[in-house]
């Protein structure tokens, strides 16, 4: 039992999908609608690697019914012998998932393949990378997001096909891809089943974010999807405080381009305040020979 049950804890893998906003939600002072459930999963994976976790959030498309179980489904078929997972509770405003990087400079990767065609070409890239480095030092934070350069590795956390089951390719992607259910992107990480020294958040090893290149974006609502997904890259999860955070789940995952103060308060909560500069370093040994 007790090998069991520490397998289990050990290997969870999870995404999260967010939902298509409306353009007519957008800057709109009209009642807004509740906001569509964001999918979010959660899968135990075995390997060669050993047990993992992953997580899936997702955001889906405005005025369309999206259809959580064919996304899950989508996940569930590419990793063989997952393991679904109970969702997780939610706190009174931000959510956290968890978890957290042990070193906050995050390196990523964007994958151009497929990119939407309602862009002009680079626009698309751009605002990515302006999502990205919106969370850079956000809240006095230390976290950093370090773009690294293209790729050709496609994203989606779909692990290597030959081996039996999801090995991280250990590289952070974004990048393009047809989701099913309606949904216009997710965010899937994968953690280690050990915690950060020092904290009560297991380590996040890997992100990758998916976004579908067939819903018409404008760039601000590109930039803000993007700006949630990266959210969830950080272990935030979708805020209970909404309209109001960028982690809001649903149609109103697009409306923020920068931070919120309650997606800052998660973020503090996780990663704390970047420490002062370090004063000039002195000896703190007498300068004598020792050996
Ligand atoms: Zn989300």
């Amino acid at each position: 039992m007790a090998p069991v049950r520490r397998a289990i804890l050990a290997a969870a893998m999870l995404a999260a999908a967010v939902l298509l906003p409306s353009a007519a939600l957008r800057g709109s002072t009209a009642a807004q609608p509740p906001a569509p459930p964001g999918a979010r999963f959660a899968f135990l994976l075995t390997g060669p690697a050993g047990p993992r976790i992953l997580e899936v959030a997702a955001v889906a498309a405005p005025g369309r019914p999206a259809d959580p179980a064919a996304l899950a489904a989508a996940i569930r078929a590419a990793h063989p012998g997952a393991i679904p997972l109970p969702p997780r509770s939610a706190s009174a405003a931000y959510v956290l998932d968890g978890v957290r990087w042990r070193d906050p400079l995050v390196p990523w990767y964007y994958a151009p393949a497929g990119a939407p065609p309602s862009l002009p070409p680079g626009e698309a890239f751009e605002r990515i990378r302006r999502a990205a480095e919106t969370w850079n030092g956000a809240g006095g934070t230390p976290v950093r997001f370090d773009y690294r350069g293209e790729t050709a590795d496609g994203p989606g956390c779909r692990g290597d096909p030959a081996a039996v089951s999801y090995t991280p390719d250990g590289r952070n992607v974004v990048g393009w891809d047809e989701i099913p259910g309606n949904y216009l992107g997710y965010t899937c990480w994968v953690r280690s089943a050990s915690l950060v020294e020092g904290t009560p958040y297991f380590e996040l090893l890997e992100f990758d974010i998916v976004l579908d290149p067939r819903y018409p974006y404008t760039g601000d609502l590109l930039q803000a999807l993007a700006l949630h997904e990266f959210g969830h890259a950080l272990g935030l999860g979708h805020s209970d405080r909404c309209p109001g955070a960028a982690m809001c789940a649903g149609e109103l995952a697009t409306v923020f381009t920068e931070p919120q103060p309650d997606d800052l308060a998660g973020l503090l909560a996780l990663y704390g305040r970047q420490p002062p500069p370090s004063l000039p370093r002195r000896a703190l040994v007498p300068a004598i020979a020792r050996d």
